[in-house]
């Protein structure tokens, strides 16, 4: 009977876990030694704050996808441009890059979103694509 009372605590972290597992896909492990190598700052500027682990291919059918040679340092607002320069050279669908861009954006704060081009753009687009 006490198991089940930690049972939605369990479940809880868990949900967090995968859903941080969907949105990232690195190991802790596999980040830790990304940053350690890109020195723990940006590949692309060389700032040290707001850093994510950023896959170079996100394709899933690559075996190494969440591997340490397919990632990269970048702040959020360059993970963000980097989504959005290479839609569809980036291995995510249209759809996947949309949705990842869309949640980048609504990750950064509204100081940091300004002067980056909207990603409604991409949907005109995928629109305009057919
Ligand atoms: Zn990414």
């Amino acid at each position: 009977m006490k198991e089940k009372e930690y049972k939605p605590i369990i479940f809880s972290a868990t949900a967090l876990g995968l859903l941080a597992i969907a949105f990232c896909g690195f190991s802790r492990t596999i980040r830790r030694k990304i940053k350690e190598r890109d020195g723990n700052k940006s590949v692309l500027s060389g700032a040290t704050t707001r850093l994510q682990c950023a896959h170079i291919n996100h394709d899933k059918n690559n075996p190494k996808i969440n591997s340490v040679s397919n990632g990269r340092q970048l702040t959020y607002r360059e993970h963000y441009l980097d989504h959005y320069n290479r839609h569809k050279k980036n291995g995510l669908s249209v759809q996947d890059n949309y949705s990842t861009v869309k949640g980048l954006y609504c990750m950064l704060n509204k100081r940091e979103r300004q002067g980056l081009p909207h990603y409604d753009t991409l949907l005109e687009t995928k629109k305009g694509k057919k």
